[in-house]
């Protein structure tokens, strides 16, 4: 096993009102993909991550862009962390290392919404919120859903404990 460094990155965007700007927001992704190895059937030996997780993490690079760029009163209330971690596919170590020494205090973190392989099929009629059932997150989920006529499936695997 050979031993490397690799970090995770940050940026905050500070919230605009004072009494909410230090509970953070969570907008997470991880970078890191599984590089080089054995071959597969069509004897590619690389491990290509442009789904998992490039497309989470140019989400939540949409998402910092979108937010930074919104006028000063329409900001959000509350400050936004950005979170790319590294080592997910090697068991979480960079989302470990951060839980160990958050940027932000985790009792101020108000929730964490990951970005993990996001929908390259085109627009869909329903959705699998991870989790949401779990937090006060459900309601606001519920509530986009109707907005947008889409419809909330259960999680298709919950033996795998994605959440
Ligand atoms: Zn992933």
């Amino acid at each position: 096993m050979k031993r490397v460094e690799a970090p995770n990155v940050v940026a905050i965007l500070p919230g605009r009102d004072p009494k909410l700007r230090d509970e953070y927001v969570v907008f997470s992704a991880h970078w890191d993909h599984f590089g080089i190895g054995a071959p597969d059937k069509k004897g590619d030996t690389i491990y290509n991550g442009a789904l998992d997780n490039a497309t989470g993490v140019a989400s939540v690079l949409e998402i910092a862009r979108v937010l930074s760029s919104l006028p000063a009163p329409e900001k959000p209330r509350r400050s936004i962390l950005f979170l790319i971690t590294t080592a997910e596919e090697q068991g979480l170590l960079g989302s470990e290392w951060y839980s160990q020494h958050p940027v932000a205090p985790i009792g101020k973190t108000a929730t964490d919404i990951n970005l993990d392989s996001m929908n390259i099929l085109g627009p869909t009629r329903d959705f699998v919120p991870l989790g949401a059932e779990r937090s006060s997150l459900k309601a606001v989920v519920e509530a986009i859903a109707r907005e947008r006529g889409l419809r909330i499936s259960p999680d298709p695997r919950p033996e795998q404990g994605s959440f």
